[in-house]
């Protein structure tokens, strides 16, 4: 599968003298497609073969993972659970919909239960109600979902710097692992205060590299985090953002999610204007997906 990559043509990266491009992890697949496509596919291919039918995982209302959860298990001929955080509401949103569509069964936590959701208790009582299930962490953030990601750029030289939205940090993690030392990854965490990542991203990696799993590089990209374009924090817009997003739409033709993507690209515009980058600079701009939530964005952004 080879994911498209676009050049494109901006004023104020021009202006910087960096060029821009951006990868299209949003045109992988209609329905499976981002950064959750890669975080699935070796928790997948796990639980295959371990013989496993169900898959059971966990996620908010408006979740891009519980979206492609539903659609991938429906695709491979898995069953699925989806763990939804909060209470039900009737009628459910577009995201909660789609997933009953593709077979899902929803299941809600309460915040408190919800919160542990890591804890081997919990999982017990989960395994005793539903029997066999493979259990997908949150965001699919595990060393399977780092090693997925490591196939998301892959070895080049082509790019000095990669950007990306940052979540849990899963995808930052394998695309560092799969770049050479000269190389750069910028990461833009889209929750406030997100320099408690960088802890999490270390013992990713950390993690990563002492399991055995294969690694492309051993001495793999530099990264840092940029934590001042959460604007308010997760799922959070504000006027400027909408703007923004509307605007790159039509200038570029590239649709942008609310809640990570559109954050990402308004920092690396914004540090374009203050001269963050070098001259020359290659840029590589993931687009991690999560179209899907903007249906459901702009119905809340209408009712305001
Ligand atoms: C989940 C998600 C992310 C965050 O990925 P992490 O691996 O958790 O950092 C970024 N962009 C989009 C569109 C997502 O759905």
């Amino acid at each position: 599968m080879k994911t498209p990559m676009q050049q494109i043509n901006n004023e104020i990266a021009y202006r910087a003298g960096v060029e821009l491009s951006v990868l299209r992890l949003d045109c992988l697949h209609p329905l499976v497609n981002g950064n959750k496509w890669f975080k699935l596919k070796y928790n997948l291919l796990e639980a295959k073969q371990q013989n496993l039918t169900t898959l059971l995982t966990f996620g908010g209302a408006y979740s891009n993972h519980i979206f492609a959860t539903a659609a991938a298990g429906n695709l491979l001929g898995f069953r699925t659970i989806g763990v939804i955080r909060g209470e039900e509401r009737l009628p459910l949103n577009p995201t909660l919909s789609f997933a009953v569509q593709q077979g899902m069964q929803l299941v809600y936590l309460n915040r408190e239960s919800y919160q542990q959701r890591h804890t081997s208790e919990l999982q017990k009582d989960l395994r005793q109600r539903f029997g066999e299930i493979f259990i997908i962490p949150e965001g699919g953030s595990n060393l399977n979902g780092v090693r997925g990601c490591t196939e998301i750029v892959g070895e080049t030289e082509a790019f000095d710097i990669i950007c990306l939205a940052c979540g849990t940090g899963t995808t930052l993690a394998g695309i560092t692992l799969s770049l050479n030392q000269k190389q750069r990854v910028i990461g833009f965490p889209v929750l406030k205060n997100g320099g408690f990542l960088t802890q999490e991203i270390a013992s990713l990696l950390e993690n990563y590299l002492a399991s055995g799993l294969p690694a492309p590089n051993n001495s793999p990209a530099s990264w840092e985090l940029v934590c001042d374009y959460h604007l308010g924090g997760y799922a959070k817009v504000n006027d400027e953002l909408v703007i923004f997003r509307q605007q790159f739409e039509q200038t570029h033709g590239i649709p942008l999610d609310y809640v990570y993507t559109a954050k990402m690209f308004y920092g690396v515009m914004d540090l374009l204007q203050q001269d963050f980058f070098h001259k020359g600079d290659r840029l590589l701009l993931i687009h991690t997906g999560g179209l899907q939530g903007n249906i459901g964005m702009e119905e809340r952004l209408q009712r305001l």
